[in-house]
C-alpha cells in the first residue's frame, strides 16, 4: 500500500513540477515517517526513498541505528537545546531552527565535533499562535545574527502552513515564503545560501511545488493516518 501511495505522491509532485515549468528533479520529496514503524519505512525505502522526516531527536536516533546508513534524516520538529548534540550528529538537515538561542546551541556543540551544521530558518508565516517559527518581519535580522556563527550554515527557509481543506488558501503564505527567500538571498549574507525552501505537506505540497519549494514534506499521503495513541 505505501509503495502505491508513494508512487501517487510522486506523480502529483511532478505534474506540480510541470504545471509550473519546474524540472521536478529540482524537488527533494522528503517521506515523514514520525510515529510510523521501521518496517513501514524499509518498504518506502525499498521503493527507492532516501530522505526522511522526523520530528523528535528520540526517533531519528533509534531508526537511525536499525535502518540503512545511507538513509538521509531531516529534523523538522521543534527542538531543544539539550538535544541538539545527538541530532546533529545524524540528521542532514535541520528545518526547524526557531530562536537565536537554538542557533547558538548548534554552532557551539558543531564546534565541538568539528563539523558544520547546515540549517533553515522556521518561520511562522501566517502568524499563527500555536506554532514555533520567526514571524517573517524578525527573519532578516535573525538571519543576521546566525550568519555569524561558526560551524552553521543558513541554506534558506521552512514554514508549515495552517491546516485547511482547501490547498489554494495556503497559496499566499508559499508566495510570501518564496519572496522573503528571494529577498534575503539578494542581500548577499555572509555564510548563508538562501536555496533551500522547505513547504508543503500532505494537504497542499502541489501548490508549495507550483510556489517554489525545494524540499517538500509528504507524511500521510504516503504513510497513512497517525495514531498517537499507541
Ligand atoms: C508531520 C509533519 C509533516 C507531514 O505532515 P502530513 O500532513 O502528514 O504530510 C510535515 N512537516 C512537519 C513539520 C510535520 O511535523
Amino acid at each position: 500500500m505505501v509503495t502505491d501511495n508513494l508512487k501517487k505522491v510522486i506523480e502529483r509532485m511532478e505534474n506540480a513540477a510541470k504545471r509550473a515549468g519546474r524540472n521536478p528533479e529540482d524537488i527533494t520529496l522528503i517521506a515523514v515517517s514520525k510515529t510510523k514503524p521501521v518496517e513501514l519505512i524499509k518498504q518506502v525505502y525499498d521503493a527507492g526513498i532516501r530522505e526522511f522526516g522526523e520530528n523528535k531527536v528520540q526517533e531519528i536516533d533509534r531508526k537511525s541505528e536499525i535502518l540503512p546508513k545511507d538513509i538521509k534524516w531531516h529534523m523538522i520538529g521543534h527542538l531543544q537545546r539539550n538535544k541538539v548534540k545527538t541530532v546533529i550528529k545524524e540528521a542532514c538537515l535541520i528545518h526547524s531552527v526557531d530562536s537565536i538561542r537554538l542557533a547558538e546551541q548548534i554552532s557551539k556543540d558543531a564546534a565541538t565535533l568539528g563539523i558544520s551544521v547546515p540549517v533553515l530558518l522556521e518561520v511562522n508565516i501566517a502568524c499563527e499562535e500555536s506554532k514555533y517559527g520567526f514571524k517573517a518581519e524578525e527573519t532578516e535580522a535573525a538571519l543576521v545574527e546566525i550568519a555569524k556563527l561558526p560551524n552553521i550554515t543558513v541554506r534558506g527557509l521552512m514554514t508549515s502552513a495552517p491546516i485547511t481543506d482547501n490547498p489554494e488558501d495556503n497559496r499566499i503564505y508559499f508566495k510570501a515564503l518564496k519572496q522573503l527567500c528571494v529577498d534575503l538571498k539578494a542581500k548577499n549574507i555572509d555564510n548563508t545560501s538562501m536555496d533551500f525552501l522547505s513547504m508543503g505537506m500532505t494537504g497542499d505540497f502541489e501548490v508549495a511545488v507550483e510556489e517554489g519549494a525545494t524540499h517538500i514534506r509528504v507524511g500521510t499521503a504516503i504513510f497513512g493516518e497517525r495514531d498517537y495513541s499507541i
